[in-house]
């Protein structure tokens, strides 16, 4: 038959050292000091270990530990071969002294994980109607760079090809963001007013710089920005 358990103070102080430094939550804390208060009502006495504190002494005090069996060593050398550490003198890449990477004459063989597949790692294509609900999904209210419909507006009467050469000519067809020049270059309203074409309200912008001055967030940033910088032009 199986003995009954019994907790005894040594049992208790062995566990009550096992859980030394655990952190508790505050709810936990809590609970804890409500149960006490219970106890303490009920007249369930003191706390097992009232008085012990500083008398308690680790188990191991002043005993030697027993050597590790060699089973116990030969798990414990399985477990960290391979394996690296931030302190290299705890566990170290010792034993790889001399051995080829894991990777040596891989060069050339290795193959993309998501090679062959189709988009986001699809192995289906995607097909013509699943492409239409993606964009529909993602276009209009539901983009989050939606700004209330006014990239339909038309483009106020003046703001012409002309005017736009003229602009881009006047900034040396260099983004006055990155400095650069790209395939696509866009003339934009720096108040992000589409029917002021003052040209101390336009400048040149290559095409991906003008896309994160159009997001809301930022524009007051870069309103500040490019007046200064038009100013200098
Ligand atoms: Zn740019």
């Amino acid at each position: 038959m199986r003995k009954p358990y019994v907790r005894t103070n040594e049992i208790r102080l062995k566990n009550s050292l096992a859980l030394k430094g655990r952190k508790m939550s505050d709810a936990q804390k809590e609970k804890l000091k409500q149960a006490w208060i219970i106890r303490k009502q009920k007249g369930l006495g003191t706390a097992w270990n009232k008085g012990l504190r500083g008398v308690q002494v680790g188990y191991w005090k002043g005993k030697k530990r027993p050597p590790p069996s060699l089973a116990t060593r030969e798990k414990m050398r399985i477990a960290i071969t391979g394996k690296t550490h931030s302190c290299p003198s705890l566990i170290g890449n010792q034993h790889r002294k001399g051995l080829a990477p894991w990777n040596k004459g891989t060069k050339g063989k290795q193959v993309a994980w998501n090679k062959g597949l189709l988009g986001c790692g699809s192995t289906v294509p995607h097909t013509e109607e699943w492409n239409r609900k993606i964009s529909i999904a993602l276009s209009g209210k539901n983009n989050g760079s939606w700004c209330g419909g006014i990239a339909k507006d038309p483009y106020t009467f003046g703001f012409n090809a002309k005017l736009r050469a003229k602009i881009k000519n006047r900034d040396g067809d260099l983004c006055q963001i990155c400095s650069e020049h790209k395939k696509k270059m866009d003339v934009h309203h720096i108040d992000y007013d589409k029917a002021n074409h003052a040209e101390k309200n336009l400048i040149t912008l290559c095409c991906s710089c003008h896309i994160k001055t159009n997001a809301r967030a930022k524009r007051d940033f870069y309103i500040k920005l490019l007046s200064e910088k038009v100013q200098r032009l």
